[in-house]
């Protein structure tokens, strides 16, 4: 039964980041989510509900479409895998509670965003903004962050990273981050508190870097290359959200111990 549970939870997931794909072409087009079916952007025929289901049908039509084969991108399903993936995590940790279906929502927003970081290199404030005064309004009843916990998130994430870009500039006499980032670690100190914020800005600091360095080396030897921030603020997000609690009080522990 556990399993059945499990692998429902995982369907829903999967089926949340099929609609994470629709928002991620359609809101930055400013189309409408709901009014028009899911098609294929080539002969632009209407796709049969059959071969919308998430993941089983990329891989049975073998990324191609029904009608007129052309190849359907591999980041479709990375995307539905990603939400059902994350989706299912919270479920493991969190089990029936709101503060699953609150952090299942959490990530789903935040793939949205990463994506859309990728592709137009911008956050929406729609999400953003939305995320901190929803986070923090959440503070008074989810029993993972204190209200002061995701207060002092807010301020924390906002100007710490505010510190980071402006030292940046300072540096380099030009802007690395955008307010959008700023907005977004914001966002996730208000959902999980300030403690999370230094775990969030290393590991995305040193994932952004490793990746930046990958692709510089790949394009050109120049440092304009703008890279988003973004994704990897998320995946830092998420990673505290699933098991940051235990790295930190590690990290605590050998800090000050006995804490
Ligand atoms: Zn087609």
């Amino acid at each position: 039964m556990a399993f059945l549970e499990a692998f429902y939870v995982f369907f829903i997931g999967l089926c949340f980041g099929s609609f994470a794909n629709v928002v991620i072409y359609r809101l930055p087009a400013g189309e409408s989510f709901f009014m028009s079916r899911s098609r294929c952007p080539k002969c632009k025929n209407q796709i049969a509900w059959y071969d919308n289901i998430p993941v089983f049908a990329w891989i049975f039509l073998k990324a191609k479409c029904r009608k007129c084969k052309a190849p359907i991108a591999w980041r479709y399903p990375l995307v539905e895998l990603l939400v059902g993936v994350f989706t299912l995590l919270a479920f493991l940790k969190f089990g029936w509670t709101w503060l699953f279906l609150e952090m299942a929502l959490f990530f789903f927003f935040l793939v949205i965003c990463s994506f859309i970081d990728f592709d137009h290199m911008i956050l929406p404030d729609v999400f953003t903004l939305g995320g901190i005064v929803i986070g923090f309004a959440l503070a008074f009843v989810m029993p993972n962050r204190t209200v002061i916990e995701s207060l002092l998130g807010i301020l924390v994430g906002g100007g710490g990273l505010w510190a980071v870009a402006y030292i940046y500039y300072v540096l380099r006499k030009q802007d690395g981050m955008g307010g959008g980032d700023i907005k977004l670690l914001a966002w996730v100190g208000a959902v999980l508190g300030w403690k999370a914020i230094p775990f969030v800005i290393f590991s995305a600091s040193i994932v952004g870097s490793i990746v930046g360095l990958a692709i510089m080396s790949k394009k050109t030897k120049k440092l304009e290359t703008v890279i988003p921030f973004g994704p990897y603020i998320a995946a830092g997000a998420i990673a505290y959200a699933l098991v940051g609690k235990e790295i930190a009080s590690w990290y605590f522990g050998l800090l000050i111990p006995g804490l």
